[in-house]
């Protein structure tokens, strides 16, 4: 079995979730990994540092230069020959381009794997990560898409693999980049914080989710999350919400503070190795993931556990 890995990346760095998609592939076989993009050398060594990777294909071109999907999935369809499994991350990127491989290939399509049992049989989550299914496929070539949460971050050792340059596939020119606009943080990126405090529409304001959330998340070192109905108020921005409409996240620790619990929001927390729930209802739904609980008012418990923790 090998295994083509299409890489996610701005340029210079590879995203966090290929590390943890070259984690998953490795139990399918051997792993090759393609960069393509426009003048990313450096970039491309880096990814033949990465312990488990066999081999590095770089195409070069410029209109690669910003992954647009309808470029990308051409040139892993030129490439897809030798391979058993075609993958990518489960994130925006890997969404937008792998159904496009598996249409073009006319195969099947696995997505948002949480487990690889064998090279034919993975685990999935359905209704909303409420329940999940395995399913097998006998079919010679698959497509699949990975939960960068299940699966730990592969990390860079000593070894140099192959790099191979490969044919770049002519322009499309069916899209055009226009511009990109990326919220600046000294914040953890959410999917990859230890630590997440996310809040509800209990918070009443965005003037309040902020006055509360912000000095708990600074003393923690913590990403900040919000449900949908918080960001629905515009309490949060869009990019904070975390469930199956937004972000999944599994950090160390998840506080979820004045929010219900209910299985679209947990759907996105709910592999969190620590869950704390705040919430002034004892019925409160997500009291059924937290492992730790506290019943209360959260405008008196977020200051004082603040206060607490900054006294430690
Ligand atoms: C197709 C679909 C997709 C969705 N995707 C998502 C998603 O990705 N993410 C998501 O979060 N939701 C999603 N939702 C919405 C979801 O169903 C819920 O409506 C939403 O999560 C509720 O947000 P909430 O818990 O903040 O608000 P509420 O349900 O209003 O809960 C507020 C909670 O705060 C508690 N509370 C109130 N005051 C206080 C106080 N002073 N102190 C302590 N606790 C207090 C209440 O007891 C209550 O439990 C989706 C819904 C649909 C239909």
């Amino acid at each position: 079995m090998t295994v083509l890995i299409v890489a996610e990346h701005n340029g210079k760095q590879l995203a966090t979730a290929t590390l943890n998609a070259i984690t998953a592939a490795q139990k399918l076989g051997e792993v090759h990994v393609l960069v393509a993009g426009s003048d990313c050398l450096n970039l491309v060594e880096q990814v033949s540092k990465i312990n488990g990777v066999a081999k590095v294909l770089h195409a070069d071109a410029p209109h690669f230069a910003e992954l647009l999907a309808e470029e990308i999935a051409p040139l892993v369809v030129s490439l897809a020959a030798p391979y058993t499994h075609l993958v990518a991350a489960a994130s925006a990127f890997g969404k937008n381009i792998m159904p496009r491989v598996a249409a073009l290939l006319d195969c099947s399509q696995v997505s948002d794997l949480t487990e690889i049992v064998d090279e034919k049989t993975f685990v999935r989550p359905i209704y909303a990560g409420n329940a999940f299914v395995t399913v097998q496929s006998d079919e010679p070539k698959l497509v699949l898409t990975i939960r960068a949460s299940a699966f730990s971050a592969a990390v860079s050792g000593s070894q140099n693999a192959p790099i191979e340059a490969v044919m770049a596939t002519p322009a499309q020119d069916l899209s055009r980049f226009v511009g990109r606009e990326l919220t600046a943080s000294d914040r953890p990126e959410l999917t990859q914080a230890r630590v997440v405090v996310s809040g509800g529409r209990a918070f009443g304001s965005a003037e309040q989710f902020d006055a509360l959330l912000t000095p708990l998340a600074d003393t923690l070192g913590a990403a900040i999350g919000a449900s949908r109905a918080a960001v629905d108020a515009e309490y949060a921005p869009n990019d904070m919400q975390v469930g199956q409409t937004g972000k999944i996240v599994a950090p160390e620790l998840y506080f979820a503070i004045g929010i219900s619990g209910a299985i679209q929001h947990t759907a996105g927390m709910q592999d969190s190795k620590i869950i704390v729930a705040i919430n002034k209802d004892p019925d409160a739904q997500i009291f059924n993931v937290a492992d730790f609980g506290i019943v209360g008012d959260l405008f008196e418990i977020v200051p004082e556990l603040t206060k607490q923790l900054q006294n430690r």
